[in-house]
């Protein structure tokens, strides 16, 4: 219960900004009552057995005392104990007593460190899902080439999110995957990135079976750029530094230059040293995705994954983004989860993902010739997002 109310507080933070937006805050005050009264009433369960413990203790030491002192007098006035004698069993007494007085209070916190060390061993003891085999070489990335053969996926029994899907993406080729919501577009790259293994069927990197490679040298080779990147409360420089430790401060420089970080970066009153928030808080989310491409073009890792932000960003950060893209996607394998024409139209290959499998596969010009392709059916249900960003383009 302790660590449930953590969670509790833990999840009301997070979520401070809803929690003003929607007024909760009365709620939430209320879930998190509900929470810390059963902690409340746990501890003073505790408490009273507590005060049991130590009302017994006082009664047995009250009884033992009492005793001493009927029988010491009967034997002193009988002659045969001397005031020395009980002056001494008075000491034992007190030594007595506070020495059980002391394993009372061990007693307790063992029992309390024990409950505590239980949660921990139950996170210890959790089972990973994805393992290094014995013995797992690093892979060897050549031209970066990625295969899925035959691969299936299911977060859980009741449903299949990726069935039997097979395809290869040339080393250097340029990818973009689209397609409805919950399609399965994320998972799909999820699986490349090993944060969970396929359910059946393989993915290979350069002919080599990701489950048989070490992950650490598997994700050394793969630049990732998320959706809504999150950044660590620590400076600027050590932000973008984190996609390569080694890096010089020159480094880092010229790949914030590169991903236009540098603009806004300069700017700032303690420049490189600011400290961007608690995930980043302090930065907008389009600057926050250019910090996310800096750590990426440091990286510069053979393989790129690009979730594209949904959300829109005005013209001239969108232009900024793109300019940052075309850096770090130069001589890379690269798979992007696009949302925007200016992006997907630079791509060599488009993948239209839904139901679980891979419905189309061809250029932008190839699947729009299709009169009944699901590409053509999501490009007109979007142009007019697609036309702004076009404009913007221009
Ligand atoms: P979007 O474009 O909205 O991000 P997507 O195509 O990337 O969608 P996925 O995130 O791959 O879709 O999700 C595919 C399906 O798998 C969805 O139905 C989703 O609810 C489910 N799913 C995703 N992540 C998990 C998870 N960790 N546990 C269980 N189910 C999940």
């Amino acid at each position: 219960l302790d660590s449930q109310i953590t969670a509790t507080l833990a999840d009301a933070f997070s979520n401070i900004s809803a929690i003003i937006t929607y007024a909760s805050g009365r709620e939430e005050s209320l879930r998190f009552k509900k929470v810390s009264d059963a902690y409340g009433d746990i501890l003073l369960k505790s408490w009273l057995v507590s005060i049991a413990f130590i009302g017994v203790f006082s009664i047995c030491i009250f009884a033992l005392e009492f005793a001493v002192f009927y029988f010491g007098i009967r034997l002193w006035a009988a002659g045969t104990m001397t005031v020395g004698t009980f002056v001494l069993i008075q000491i034992y007494i007190i030594q007595l007593s506070q020495s059980l007085w002391g394993l009372g209070e061990l007693i307790r916190k063992a029992f309390e460190s024990f409950s505590e060390s239980m949660e921990v061993v139950e996170i210890l003891e959790a089972e990973h899902g994805v393992r290094d085999v014995p013995g797992a070489r690093p892979l060897v990335v050549t031209d970066g080439t990625v295969e899925y053969r035959e691969v299936t996926f299911a977060y859980n029994e009741t449903r299949e999110v990726l069935s039997g899907v097979s395809l290869t993406i040339r080393g250097g080729q340029k990818v973009a995957m689209i397609g409805p919501s919950g399609a399965g577009k994320s998972t799909f790259v999820r699986l490349l990135m090993r944060t969970y293994d396929a359910t059946d069927g393989q993915v290979f990197v350069d002919g080599q079976d990701i489950v048989s490679v070490a992950q650490d040298s598997l994700r050394r080779s793969i630049a990732f750029v998320p959706q809504d990147p999150s950044l660590f409360h620590r400076s600027l420089m050590e932000n973008i530094r984190y996609g390569r430790a080694d890096a010089s401060d020159d480094e880092v420089i010229a790949a914030a230059t590169s991903a236009h970080c540098h603009e806004f970066i300069k700017d700032l009153p303690q420049g490189y040293d600011t400290l961007v928030g608690e995930r980043g808080v302090k930065l907008s989310g389009g600057e926050r995705q250019r910090v996310a491409i800096a750590r990426a073009i440091l990286k510069n890792a053979p393989i790129l994954i690009l979730d594209e932000a949904t959300s829109s960003l005005d013209s001239q950060s969108e232009a900024l983004i793109q300019d940052a893209l075309d850096v770090l996607m130069r001589d890379k394998t690269v798979i992007v989860i696009a949302h925007r024409l200016s992006t997907i139209r630079k791509m060599d290959r488009i993948l239209v993902i839904d139901g679980g499998a891979v419905r189309e596969d061809g250029t932008h010009d190839k699947l729009l010739k299709n009169p009944n392709s699901l590409y053509k059916a999501l490009w007109d249900l979007q142009a007019g997002g697609f036309l702004k960003n076009t404009e913007a383009e221009k």
